[in-house]
């Protein structure tokens, strides 16, 4: 392991030195000039699309007991409040921030309940795991359900929903994950939305793993309500999720919610009544969110911190492809915030022992969720840059030559299981 932090080290000075060529440029200092440095406590790296890598300010905020009911806690949930809000742009206004404890499930499962009338039925546009839990949730809910499941990840698109709608005008809601993380896909949210409302329906977003650091913004972009969490792109910890959502929607889903912790106009309307949380609120988890805002906010907001973390998708796709690996997607359809990559071909290839010779070396990755081939997948987001990016192919590298792989090209079946998806795709 130590092995791998001199290398960071060796990276890390090649890049002050680059980053002090663009100081003395000036004008064409980036705005993302932040300090990334390894973890505090010498833990691996969280390859892991949430909970992730937090800078040791987001930790060191936890180190301090609040009391929820103190002025100094809600002014700290409103600032909380007011800058997510901002992050939604011009127009936002007439949109309110839902924070909700728990972890994003939770969020979801009370934007579903809150924001769906009883009798109303949601499309959910499903091609991976999340997509299919929020059609869970809605059947758990009692709330009518069509789903339009596309598989592992065919993205959905504005003219399958087009179709949908017009042949049932019972849909009241459409509902579809951001970046569906299952696969790392970038679903077409611009083009679901303009289907959705074409057709005088509502959009409910997901956008969990990809707000922060894609731009969504309700000048761009018209939609019911968004829902994400802590530990995701603005890099805090695990602890409760937020539900961005019109203020219309919010008055008219009064009586709504199954349940009564879950009851998203009830939180609404007690916090801006009170300024509190209805029930014990994450109090650190909160404190170390404010941190991590303000973090996103210095390194220059979304556009900053989605240039982030595409450097390192750009970084790490382009090391693996030179090692022979291949990913799922194609570029177009990759996003910044997870890939997912096939597992060699060479039988000498096992992925726990894989898993195992990274973590040793600093690095833990997720295991893929494809159901036909074999994959596994890596994340971009977190306190991480291109220099840890180039550390874990090197380390990616030296797992290889451990296990005696010598190619890390992947099987047929998997290259022609890509082929068919992309001609699908292209139609
Ligand atoms: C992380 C994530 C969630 C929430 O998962 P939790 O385990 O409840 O935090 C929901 N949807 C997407 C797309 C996610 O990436």
């Amino acid at each position: 392991m130590d092995q791998y932090q001199i290398t960071i080290l060796q990276i890390d000075l090649a890049d002050a030195f680059r980053r002090c060529q663009f100081d003395k440029r000036g004008a064409e200092m980036p705005d993302n000039h932040i300090e990334i440095s390894s973890p505090h406590c010498g833990e691996p790296y969280l390859l892991t699309p949430g909970p992730l890598t937090t800078s040791y300010d987001v930790k060191r905020a936890m180190l301090r007991d609040w009391g929820s009911w103190d002025s100094d806690f809600r002014a700290m949930t409103a600032e909380l409040r007011a800058r997510l809000l901002a992050m939604l742009g011009e127009g936002q206004d007439e949109f309110d921030c839902v924070p909700m404890q728990g972890s994003g499930t939770f969020s979801v499962e009370a934007m579903l309940g809150s924001l769906v009338p009883h009798d109303g039925k949601v499309l959910v546009l499903a091609n991976g795991a999340y997509g299919l839990r929020a059609a869970e949730t809605l059947r758990y809910l009692g709330r009518q359900v069509t789903l339009l499941d596309k598989g592992d990840y065919m993205p959905p698109r504005g003219a399958d929903v087009a179709e949908i709608l017009a042949d049932d005008p019972a849909i009241t809601h459409v509902f579809v994950a951001h970046c569906e993380t299952s696969s790392g896909i970038l679903n077409p949210i611009e083009e679901i939305s303009e289907a959705t409302y074409a057709a005088g329906r509502k959009f409910l977003i997901d956008s969990m793993s990809a707000f922060g650091a894609i731009p969504l913004e309700v000048a761009n972009l018209r939609f019911e309500a968004m829902v994400s969490s802590a530990n995701k792109c603005i890099e805090g910890v695990p602890g409760f999720g937020f539900v961005l959502a019109r203020k219309s929607a919010l008055e008219n889903a009064k009586g709504n919610a199954h349940s009564l912790s879950l009851d998203l106009h009830a939180q609404w309307s007690h916090m801006n009544t009170s300024g509190q949380w209805r029930f014990t609120p994450p109090t650190h988890t909160v404190a170390a969110f404010l941190t991590a805002l303000r973090s996103h906010k210095a390194e220059g907001g979304v556009g900053a911190r989605g240039a982030r973390y595409r450097r390192n998708l750009e970084v790490l796709v382009a090391g693996m492809r030179a090692l022979g690996f291949e990913t799922l997607l194609d570029d177009r359809w990759l996003s910044p915030i997870i890939v997912t990559f096939f597992y060699p071909d060479d039988p000498a290839f096992v992925f726990d022992r894989f898993y195992a010779l990274l973590k040793e070396k600093g690095f833990i990755i997720y295991p893929g969720k494809l159901t036909v081939v074999g994959s596994f997948r890596i994340g971009c987001i977190g306190q991480m840059d291109e220099n840890v990016m180039q550390a874990v192919v090197l380390a990616v590298q030296d797992s290889l030559t451990e296990m005696g792989v010598a190619d890390a090209s992947p099987p047929q079946q998997a290259l022609a299981e890509r082929s068919r998806l992309l001609a699908e795709m292209n139609e």
